[in-house]
């Protein structure tokens, strides 16, 4: 990235940053793209291809194994990402970093490790309203196996957590409070710090998992400050590859946690009877992982730290600002799901046009070259509570201008204009 692009303390470069993402140059039905669909993955950086590239062409040998020197710098440079990672999220120790394919595949090893070693029946898994599958089917799943109770948070009517029901629901036999910090949907971000104060408070032996999914990339993090106990993230949604992830978790749960998956990599002493398990991040990473795109990784959080996370929560709050402003005064068909209020949202904006389709919102939006989200998002027991068949999602980015809001409005004038008979009809 060039050092221009961070104009002043809280400002961007949106320009310059534009410049290192080959993608946005793409056209696509004759328009320049117009990528509004960063919630489900971010575009990349030229620094993080090149590194994946270099990697392959240059540097390509498997970790933790042979004492030659490609092995040896492979290594490092796996390590390097780790250390990055910990930082970059305030972990105390890059050792309580686990690499993992993706946030599902990090929550999966939390629920599967210690919540099928420490929850017992009649025991509380607390989740909310707002979950993502990701966060909610592996503790269904759980529940299941040891015939705990699942208890769901409710969401108020701005899409924030009800935090009179947590101190209500959230009790002696709570074990698990597994919470997103920033919804996919409605894109509002939830008090982890004081759902955690309450957790403490109520249910002393429960664990905080929090999925970061959609925090990691927008907002600053600390784990150490937000007082959790697990803290799941997608690479790809933070400018990084596809098939890497992370789990961070307090070291003394880590350690006293059985495997996820076992063999190669993660043991200490193997005989014919039987195993020991080799010391954290290791006893998690079983066999040869995703070793290319952890090292390209690192040029993501690289190319974050440059930009400053304030600055990119600065920028997201502008944009989401400006965003729900146009958006209100211009097409009054638009329903919203969540507060306006960009203390406590980020730039993820679910909406619907009266009586049109989302399919069909996104379609036109499509030909316009602007690439939007429609469905459910992962997210089914939410819309339940929306009353939504599905939403139409816009979610913005460290390189999103106005103008492309802009872009956004003028597509949805000509989805009003197409759809203007259904749209004059009352709500279906
Ligand atoms: N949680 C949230 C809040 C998400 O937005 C997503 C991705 N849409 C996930 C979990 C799952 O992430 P992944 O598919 O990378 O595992």
């Amino acid at each position: 990235m060039t050092t221009t692009a961070v104009r002043a303390t809280h400002a961007l470069d949106v320009p310059a940053i534009r410049r290192d993402f080959p993608i946005l140059e793409t056209i696509i039905n004759g328009h320049r793209l117009v990528y509004l669909d960063n919630a489900a993955t971010s575009q990349k950086p030229r620094q993080m291809i090149d590194a994946l590239v270099a990697y392959y062409t240059s540097q390509n040998a498997n970790i933790h194994r042979a004492a030659h020197t490609l092995a040896a710098t492979a290594t490092e440079r796996y390590e390097a990402t780790r250390q990055k990672l910990a930082r970059f999220i305030g972990a105390p120790s890059p050792e309580e970093i686990i690499f993992t394919r993706n946030t599902t595949e990090a929550v999966n090893l939390v629920a599967s490790s210690w919540g099928l070693a420490n929850v017992h029946a009649g025991d509380a898994i607390v989740m909310t309203q707002a979950e993502h599958h990701s966060n909610l089917v592996p503790w269904q799943r759980v529940a299941e196996a040891t015939g705990a109770t699942l208890t769901y948070l409710p969401i108020d009517d701005g899409g924030m957590l009800d935090l009179n029901a947590a101190h209500a629901l959230i009790g002696p036999r709570t074990r698990v409070v597994a919470i997103t910090h920033m919804s996919n949907v409605l894109g509002t971000i939830a008090p982890i710090a004081e759902i955690v104060r309450i957790t403490r408070e109520k249910a002393p032996g429960a664990i905080v998992v929090v999925d970061g999914a959609q925090s990691a990339p927008h907002l600053p993090i600390d784990v150490a400050a937000l007082g959790c106990d697990f803290f799941a993230i997608s690479a790809h949604k933070m400018l990084g590859p596809t098939g890497v992830g992370a789990l961070w978790g307090r070291r003394d749960l880590l350690e006293a946690m059985p495997p996820f998956l076992s063999g190669g990599s993660m043991v200490g002493h193997v005989t014919f009877e039987s195993t020991t398990w080799a010391p954290i991040p290791q006893r998690f990473e079983a066999g040869t992982p995703n070793i290319a795109d952890v090292i390209a990784f690192g040029a993501s959080i690289d190319y974050l730290d440059a930009l400053g996370m304030d600055a990119v929560r600065h920028h997201e709050r502008e944009i989401t600002a400006y965003a729900l402003a146009t958006l209100r005064a211009r097409h009054p068909a638009l329903t919203f799901y969540a507060t306006d209020d960009t203390n406590v949202r980020g730039g993820v904006v679910a909406f619907n046009v009266r009586n049109v389709h989302p399919h069909d919102v996104s379609e036109l939006l499509d030909g316009r070259g602007i690439a939007i989200r429609a469905g459910q998002h992962c997210a089914h027991p939410l819309h339940t509570v929306l009353g939504a068949v599905a939403t139409c999602r816009a979610s913005f980015y460290i390189y999103n201008l106005s103008e492309e809001v802009d872009a956004l409005s003028e597509g949805l004038a000509e989805v009003e204009k197409v759809f203007a008979r259904a749209i004059a009809r009352p709500q279906a």
